[in-house]
Protein backbone atom coordinates (compact mmCIF):
# COMPACT_ATOMS: atom_id res chain seq x y z
CA UNK A 1 0.00 0.00 0.00
CA UNK A 2 0.76 3.60 -0.21
CA UNK A 3 1.68 5.69 2.91
CA UNK A 4 0.33 8.72 2.88
CA UNK A 5 1.99 11.08 4.91
CA UNK A 6 -0.63 12.89 7.30
CA UNK A 7 -0.66 16.59 6.96
CA UNK A 8 -2.38 19.07 8.85
CA UNK A 9 -4.77 21.51 7.29
CA UNK A 10 -4.60 25.55 8.15
CA UNK A 11 -7.12 27.24 8.74
CA UNK A 12 -9.50 24.64 7.79
CA UNK A 13 -8.82 25.45 3.95
CA UNK A 14 -8.75 22.42 1.84
CA UNK A 15 -5.85 20.15 2.09
CA UNK A 16 -4.91 21.09 -1.56
CA UNK A 17 -1.62 19.05 -1.57
CA UNK A 18 -3.54 15.51 -0.46
CA UNK A 19 -6.39 15.91 -2.75
CA UNK A 20 -3.98 16.12 -5.61
CA UNK A 21 -2.22 13.11 -4.20
CA UNK A 22 -5.13 11.26 -4.36
CA UNK A 23 -5.72 12.36 -8.02
CA UNK A 24 -2.37 11.62 -9.01
CA UNK A 25 -2.57 7.65 -7.26
CA UNK A 26 -6.45 7.68 -9.71
CA UNK A 27 -3.85 8.67 -12.70
CA UNK A 28 -1.23 6.14 -11.90
CA UNK A 29 -3.54 3.06 -11.56
CA UNK A 30 -4.04 4.05 -15.59
CA UNK A 31 -0.25 2.88 -15.71
CA UNK A 32 0.07 -1.15 -16.27
CA UNK A 33 3.14 -2.65 -15.71
CA UNK A 34 3.99 -3.59 -19.29
CA UNK A 35 5.10 -7.11 -17.63
CA UNK A 36 1.98 -8.03 -16.28
CA UNK A 37 -0.44 -5.52 -18.02
CA UNK A 38 -3.56 -6.53 -15.95
CA UNK A 39 -2.17 -4.84 -13.04
CA UNK A 40 -1.43 -1.54 -12.34
CA UNK A 41 2.07 -0.02 -11.01
CA UNK A 42 -0.32 0.72 -7.74
CA UNK A 43 -1.52 -2.32 -7.34
CA UNK A 44 1.86 -3.88 -7.98
CA UNK A 45 3.07 -1.72 -5.16
CA UNK A 46 5.44 -0.22 -7.49
CA UNK A 47 4.32 3.30 -6.50
CA UNK A 48 5.47 4.01 -3.09
CA UNK A 49 4.35 7.72 -2.68
CA UNK A 50 3.31 10.40 -4.36
CA UNK A 51 3.73 13.94 -2.44
CA UNK A 52 2.69 17.10 -3.89
CA UNK A 53 4.46 20.12 -3.01
CA UNK A 54 2.92 22.55 -1.06
CA UNK A 55 2.45 24.94 -3.71
CA UNK A 56 0.97 22.24 -5.53
CA UNK A 57 3.38 22.99 -8.69
CA UNK A 58 5.56 20.17 -8.82
CA UNK A 59 4.90 16.40 -7.99
CA UNK A 60 7.70 12.95 -6.62
CA UNK A 61 6.60 10.01 -7.40
CA UNK A 62 8.29 7.37 -5.41
CA UNK A 63 8.85 4.14 -6.85
CA UNK A 64 10.66 0.24 -6.15
CA UNK A 65 11.50 -1.63 -9.30
CA UNK A 66 9.67 -5.17 -8.36
CA UNK A 67 13.08 -6.35 -8.88
CA UNK A 68 16.90 -4.84 -9.56
CA UNK A 69 17.35 -4.62 -13.03
CA UNK A 70 14.04 -4.96 -14.60
CA UNK A 71 14.30 -3.99 -18.00
CA UNK A 72 10.47 -2.66 -17.74
CA UNK A 73 11.68 -0.02 -15.62
CA UNK A 74 12.32 3.14 -17.78
CA UNK A 75 9.54 2.17 -19.68
CA UNK A 76 7.48 2.58 -16.37
CA UNK A 77 8.82 5.42 -15.95
CA UNK A 78 8.58 7.21 -18.93
CA UNK A 79 4.85 5.86 -18.16
CA UNK A 80 4.32 7.15 -15.26
CA UNK A 81 5.78 10.75 -15.75
CA UNK A 82 3.28 10.68 -19.23
CA UNK A 83 -0.05 9.60 -17.55
CA UNK A 84 0.51 12.53 -14.41
CA UNK A 85 1.41 15.40 -17.47
CA UNK A 86 -1.85 14.49 -19.32
CA UNK A 87 -3.51 14.43 -15.84
CA UNK A 88 -2.42 18.19 -16.04
CA UNK A 89 0.34 18.08 -13.27
CA UNK A 90 3.80 19.88 -13.86
CA UNK A 91 7.27 19.38 -12.86
CA UNK A 92 6.95 15.33 -12.60
CA UNK A 93 9.63 13.53 -10.65
CA UNK A 94 10.24 9.75 -10.05
CA UNK A 95 12.10 8.99 -7.34
CA UNK A 96 13.59 5.12 -7.60
CA UNK A 97 14.45 3.55 -4.39
CA UNK A 98 15.63 0.27 -3.70
CA UNK A 99 15.08 -0.08 -0.03
CA UNK A 100 13.52 -1.61 1.57
CA UNK A 101 13.58 -4.26 -1.92
CA UNK A 102 10.16 -4.99 -3.42
CA UNK A 103 8.56 -7.87 -2.82
CA UNK A 104 5.57 -9.95 -4.27
CA UNK A 105 3.99 -9.66 -0.53
CA UNK A 106 3.04 -5.95 -1.65
CA UNK A 107 0.78 -7.22 -4.00
CA UNK A 108 -3.19 -7.30 -2.27
CA UNK A 109 -5.57 -9.85 -2.83
CA UNK A 110 -7.53 -8.12 -4.51
CA UNK A 111 -4.96 -7.76 -7.24
CA UNK A 112 -3.71 -11.38 -7.04
CA UNK A 113 -7.14 -12.38 -7.94
CA UNK A 114 -6.87 -10.34 -11.33
CA UNK A 115 -3.68 -12.21 -12.11
CA UNK A 116 -5.77 -15.41 -11.49
CA UNK A 117 -8.45 -14.15 -13.69
CA UNK A 118 -5.79 -13.53 -16.38
CA UNK A 119 -4.36 -16.52 -16.41
CA UNK A 120 -1.00 -16.11 -14.26
CA UNK A 121 -1.21 -18.08 -10.83
CA UNK A 122 0.14 -15.30 -8.67
CA UNK A 123 2.95 -15.22 -6.43
CA UNK A 124 2.62 -17.45 -3.22
CA UNK A 125 0.50 -20.28 -5.17
CA UNK A 126 3.37 -22.58 -4.65
CA UNK A 127 3.56 -25.80 -2.45
CA UNK A 128 6.74 -27.43 -1.94
CA UNK A 129 6.96 -31.33 -2.10
CA UNK A 130 9.76 -33.39 -1.34
CA UNK A 131 9.76 -36.78 -3.47
CA UNK A 132 11.66 -38.63 -0.87
CA UNK A 133 13.70 -37.15 2.13
CA UNK A 134 16.53 -34.88 0.76
CA UNK A 135 15.56 -35.98 -2.55
CA UNK A 136 14.94 -32.98 -4.76
CA UNK A 137 12.01 -30.58 -3.88
CA UNK A 138 9.20 -29.97 -6.59
CA UNK A 139 7.32 -26.54 -6.54
CA UNK A 140 3.91 -27.27 -7.66
CA UNK A 141 1.71 -23.77 -8.50
CA UNK A 142 -1.78 -24.12 -8.27
CA UNK A 143 -3.50 -24.23 -11.65
CA UNK A 144 -4.91 -20.44 -12.41
CA UNK A 145 -7.45 -21.98 -14.55
CA UNK A 146 -8.95 -25.10 -12.40
CA UNK A 147 -7.05 -24.84 -9.24
CA UNK A 148 -5.31 -28.24 -9.38
CA UNK A 149 -1.57 -28.80 -8.00
CA UNK A 150 -0.98 -31.68 -10.05
CA UNK A 151 1.25 -29.03 -12.17
CA UNK A 152 4.69 -29.16 -14.10
CA UNK A 153 7.05 -26.35 -14.57
CA UNK A 154 7.79 -26.13 -18.56
CA UNK A 155 10.73 -23.40 -18.06
CA UNK A 156 12.12 -21.24 -15.26
CA UNK A 157 11.57 -18.46 -16.86
CA UNK A 158 8.83 -17.11 -19.19
CA UNK A 159 8.50 -14.26 -21.18
CA UNK A 160 10.03 -12.19 -18.72
CA UNK A 161 12.60 -13.28 -15.84
CA UNK A 162 10.12 -12.76 -13.42
CA UNK A 163 7.38 -15.17 -14.17
CA UNK A 164 7.90 -19.15 -15.10
CA UNK A 165 5.97 -21.49 -17.15
CA UNK A 166 3.96 -24.47 -16.17
CA UNK A 167 1.54 -26.56 -17.58
CA UNK A 168 -1.67 -28.03 -15.58
CA UNK A 169 -2.18 -31.74 -15.88
CA UNK A 170 -5.78 -31.39 -15.15
CA UNK A 171 -6.75 -29.22 -17.63
CA UNK A 172 -3.96 -29.82 -19.93
CA UNK A 173 -3.64 -25.12 -19.95
CA UNK A 174 -0.07 -23.95 -19.79
CA UNK A 175 -0.10 -20.90 -17.67
CA UNK A 176 2.79 -18.45 -16.32
CA UNK A 177 3.53 -18.20 -13.07
CA UNK A 178 4.58 -14.69 -11.24
CA UNK A 179 7.49 -15.80 -9.03
CA UNK A 180 7.94 -14.89 -5.74
CA UNK A 181 10.35 -12.97 -4.36
ZN1 LIG B 1 -5.80 -26.64 -14.52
Amino acid sequence: MVEKRQRSTVNGQRDLPREAEARALALLDQVKDPEVPVLSVVELGIVRDVEVDDAGAGITVTVTPTYSGCPAMPVIEEEIVAALEAGGFRAVAVKVVYAPAWTTDWIPESAREKLRAYGIAPPGDVTAEQLVPLGPVVRRVACPFCGSNDTGTTSEFGATACKSLHVCRACRQPFEHFKAF
